[in-house]
């Protein structure tokens, strides 16, 4: 990571100021512990970013350590797939956890030991009540609830059952473990919510050793504790389970995390759930996790998106109690920011006009020397060569061009990058269609580098590759997944997915980019001049066929003007 990113003078956040506090007043002996604790249900995306970005930075700041767990307590949904994209997400973004990574699965003996504990202590019991007997009996935010007609089961009788259950001898939705709690509460997370359930399912880690699961609260807490986190740090959403995160500890007697609760990232135009993303991925509407238009950090990284660029885009959100959804724009800045410094310039048409130098012999060509980065010389140079047959952007002609349009036109002049100015002096149209196909135009030989050594006004350059040395590419387009910025906009009862923005993908084939580009890295990026930052895209790319993807334009859509 660079310095920049994780020394600063800012203000500390809400969550860092608490950290800050704890440490002073040597509460845990000082010591600071986070743990990162994604489901392994699908791919990561940027929202999980910012919690990575939360939790590794200030275990770092603050001389702690940060934990990797899976929460791998629901058997039906999770994979060993996800497991690895996980780690391999979070590695890339630059982080590394402390020690092996955990599993809540590692502990469910220890889990399921702490349920005994609590059925001993009174503190639990086992319930017949089906899931909708529960909700029934649970009442309502405005109504107490009902207790179970096994509330009072004896504890011998609880003990009894729980150990049938884990030996298999009941069928799914038998029975539950509760805790006994309080029907009453207020929260209704506090009206003896399920500990255990009974699933017959295969663990893709413990296999077919266990048929009841711990619930994710139960879990959750319980696991912290074991590995001694001193800051659970998690979403709003369990605001209202941190009582019930603070009641197991407590009625366990075993060490403390606190809980600390910060606003999730949301973000226009996107979807952010697993549950949604995996729905894109299953009805083939990108395709793939790693898909360029995926908020995903694999589809991120296939986009272009650097390591640094999305973590100081989350170092620059800030952490707050608020939910609030950030503009996408922001994201994209943040990616602009890194790539005008870094990424070499380059010059690729992507839809093509050819150009015929007619003072120019065929046989006749110049070798220029071109910056790789108009204020970095460190970058060097490379050599492009201009010939008598070149592309221009078909966007860069006019045939009947308002006064104010600067590139070329009938008669007009243009600067060619690099090179001389042309002028044109004929356009060729296919007789059938009547389509261009070609220009024909001179060059100014006393304009090498573009300048005019009589004075005259030459407004616009464009960028060109010369016919002979380009090489062919496809090059991919992007725009928003979503046409909404939310979907709260989309009406109940509505397909969320008819908000899919049918645009947000444009291929175009034939491009002619220039020939230094045919050895583009894959995670290279380069700033294609006037179209945007581009990079070989690592998925459809090969040795016969060069495909890139437009990480991010030059500017945002709405101040192109
Ligand atoms: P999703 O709603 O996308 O399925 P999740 O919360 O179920 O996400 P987990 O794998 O449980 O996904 O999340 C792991 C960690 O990442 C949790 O601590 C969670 O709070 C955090 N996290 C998930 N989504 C976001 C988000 N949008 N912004 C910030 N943190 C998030
Ligand atoms: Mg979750």
């Amino acid at each position: 990571m660079s310095e920049d990113e994780g020394a600063s003078s800012a203000p500390l956040d809400f969550i860092r100021q608490r950290v800050a506090d704890d440490v002073a007043a040597g509460k845990h002996g000082g010591r600071v512990q986070t743990r990162f604790p994604p489901e392994p249900n699908g791919y990561l995306h940027i929202g999980h970013a910012k919690s990575i970005c939360l939790n590794f930075g200030i275990a770092a700041e603050f001389g702690g350590r940060c934990n990797l767990r899976f929460d791998d307590t629901n058997p039906l949904a999770e994979d060993t797939e996800y497991v690895e994209s996980i780690k391999e997400d979070v590695r890339w973004l630059g982080f590394q956890w402390d020690g092996p990574e955990y599993y809540a699965s590692d502990y469910f003996t220890a889990l399921y030991e702490m349920a005994e504990r609590l059925i001993l202590a009174g503190k639990a019991y086992v319930c017949s009540l089906n899931v909708d007997q529960v909700r029934q009996y649970r009442g309502s935010w405005n109504s107490p609830g009902q207790d179970s007609p096994d509330r009072g089961r004896s504890i011998e009788e609880n003990l009894d059952l729980f150990r049938r259950m884990k030996a298999g001898e009941f069928p799914d939705g038998m029975y539950t473990l509760r805790a006994k709690i309080d029907m009453a509460s207020p929260n209704m997370n506090l009206r003896d919510p399920a500990l255990y359930r009974i699933r017959h399912a295969h663990h893709h880690r413990t296999g077919d050793q266990w048929c009841i699961y711990p619930n994710y609260d139960f879990a959750h807490g319980q696991s912290d504790s074991l590995e001694g986190i001193t800051h659970s740090i998690c979403t709003l959403e369990f605001e209202d389970h941190r009582p019930l995160y603070e009641w197991f500890l407590e009625a366990l007697e075993i060490h403390q995390p606190q809980q600390i609760e910060f606003a999730r990232l949301n973000l226009t135009n996107t979807v952010m759930s697993k549950r949604r993303l995996l729905e894109l991925v299953k009805t083939g509407r990108v395709s793939g996790w790693d898909d360029p238009r995926m908020p995903t950090i694999c589809g991120l990284r296939r986009r272009g998106y650097s390591p640094q660029a999305i973590r100081q885009f989350c170092t620059s959100i800030g952490v707050t109690k608020f939910n609030s959804t950030t503009p996408m724009a922001r994201l994209e800045e943040a990616l602009r920011h890194d790539l005008n410094e870094s990424a070499p310039r380059a010059m690729a048409v992507l839809e093509p006009l050819k150009v015929v130098i007619e003072n120019l012999p065929a046989e006749v060509s110049e070798t220029r020397s071109a910056a790789n980065h108009p204020a970095k010389p460190e970058m060097g140079t490379r050599e492009i060569v201009f010939g008598r047959e070149i592309y221009i952007e078909r966007a860069d002609f006019m045939e009947e061009a308002p006064k104010s349009f600067f590139r070329l036109k009938p008669g007009g002049e243009v600067r060619l990058r690099f090179a001389y100015v042309i002028k044109c002096h004929e356009v060729v149209k296919d007789p059938q269609t009547g389509e261009i196909i070609e220009l024909r135009c001179t060059y100014d030989p006393e304009t090498s580098g573009g300048k005019t050594p009589d004075g005259r006004k030459v407004k616009g350059t464009i960028h060109w590759v010369s016919a002979a040395t380009a090489v062919d590419a496809e090059v991919r387009l992007y725009e928003n997944l979503l046409l909404v910025e939310s979907l709260a906009e989309v009406a109940e009862g509505e397909d969320w997915k008819d908000q899919l923005n049918p645009g947000s993908l444009r291929v175009l084939q034939g491009c002619k980019v220039e020939p230094s580009l045919a050895g583009a890295a894959v995670g290279q990026n380069y700033q294609f001049e006037r179209n945007g930052y581009f990079c070989l895209d690592a998925r459809d790319s090969g040795a016969e066929r060069l495909v890139f993807n437009r990480s991010v334009s030059l500017r945002e859509a709405s101040d192109k003007g």
